[in-house]
């Protein structure tokens, strides 16, 4: 089956019981035995939950992997993932990555006993250096938040490789419709699938996806012992969306290209960073390596940052929030959202100035959203 119908008809078979094209949420937080020497195939919910299989079995088919666990949220994903990790390890990590991803490996994972130093991921051969003999995983992203930068996934993971080190891929960005990081390589994919897969801003959650048996049933003795899960009706939701998932790419995409086109010629924005665009330095790499462009613009207005404050807060069809990747446009200002956690200086050295908007295009008509940003450009 291809992407599209693999999204649609992966362990979706009609409810045993009525033919209920839709499987019901299954709200219980236990299932009954029939007798002692018969263990049910599901037990208690916060080891597993049918809405729960049924969305792990479609998001591993999405990606291309074995195995995918699902969390509570994005970051319990991540976490997951460190949790491969003992006292003493070591993690080479992407500079140009997630905020909360940053935060964790700053402030919790050191308790932990767990260090990490950072690289840049644009240049593939800094890792070398990065790489101690304590390392054991490299983490990385791209396209990157919020510059949008895009890595070569396959040169990473060859050198990540040559160190003999677990390689963990965040490809929330891109989503599985763009780009399946398991194929070039990578061991782990970690999703936040708050943003595309979700795709409605409505449900908060995380998955893990691996080739590897071992890896994913280290996810599961993890979340089982753990207990980062997301509810039943969380997973019913977010498999509602990942049902779409494929078409509403599209549409994103669609959508960025013609406002980061627009932008790209307005005399008060300054820079556009989108990989779509012809004159973005790694639109190549881009091409090759994704099928489509995502739907996340980000630009640089022109001026003091109080002129970037005053588009974000005279945009009308675009709502001013944290997030991205739901059907509504949202647009954010990093360095009092996303990148709050960081200090200007560090915001400044990852090239996120204070005059920067992050733009996560939604599926309205792109006039309107193009005839908002004018609007909001025209009050300063
Ligand atoms: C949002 C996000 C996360 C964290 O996900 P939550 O669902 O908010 O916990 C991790 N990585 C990336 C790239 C994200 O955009």
């Amino acid at each position: 089956m291809r992407f599209a119908t693999r999204a649609l008809r992966v362990a979706q078979e009609p409810d045993k019981q009525y033919q209920a094209v839709i499987n019901p949420i299954y709200q219980s937080s236990t299932f009954a035995w029939d007798n002692l020497d018969t263990i049910p195939k599901i037990d208690y919910t916060r080891c597993q939950n049918p809405n729960r299989q049924t969305l792990e079995q479609v998001i591993a088919a999405l990606e291309n992997g074995n195995h995918c666990t699902v969390f509570g949220s994005g970051m319990a994903a991540v976490t997951a993932v460190f949790s491969l990790l003992q006292a003493g390890d070591h993690i080479a990590m992407a500079s140009d990555i997630y905020g909360g991803t940053h935060r964790l490996c700053t402030t919790v994972l050191p308790r932990q006993g767990i260090t990490m130093t950072e690289f840049d991921a644009s240049k593939p051969e800094t890792l070398d250096q990065a790489v101690n003999s304590n390392t054991k995983m490299v983490i990385f992203e791209s396209p990157t938040n919020p510059n949008l930068r895009i890595m070569d996934i396959r040169k990473i993971v060859e050198r990540a490789k040559a160190h003999g080190l677990w390689v963990a891929f965040d490809n929330t960005f891109a989503s599985p419709a763009l780009q399946n990081p398991l194929d070039l390589g990578a061991d782990l994919v970690i999703h936040s699938t708050t943003k595309y897969l979700g795709g409605h801003s409505d449900v908060v959650g995380g998955a893990v996806v691996t080739k590897d048996q071992e890896l994913g049933n280290a996810m599961f003795e993890w979340i089982k012992n753990t207990g980062a899960i997301p509810s039943p009706f969380d997973c019913w939701l977010t498999l509602r969306g990942v049902k779409t998932l494929e078409c509403r790419m599209r549409t994103h995409c669609a959508n960025a290209q013609a406002v980061a086109e627009f932008l790209e010629a307005h005399p008060k924005i300054s820079k556009v960073h989108y990989p779509g665009l012809k004159s973005n330095p790694e639109h190549a790499l881009a091409t090759a390596q994704m099928t489509g462009f995502g739907g996340m613009v980000s630009c640089e207005v022109a001026g003091p940052a109080t002129n970037a404050r005053a588009v974000a807060e005279s945009l009308k069809v675009f709502l001013l929030a944290e997030s991205l990747g739901g059907v509504e446009s949202l647009v954010g200002y990093p360095p009092l959202m996303s990148h709050a956690g960081m200090t200007e200086d560090q915001r400044v050295e990852r090239g996120i100035p204070p005059t920067m908007l992050r733009l996560s295009i939604g599926l309205e008509d792109p006039t309107d959203l193009i005839e908002d940003l004018e609007q909001a450009l025209a009050t300063i």
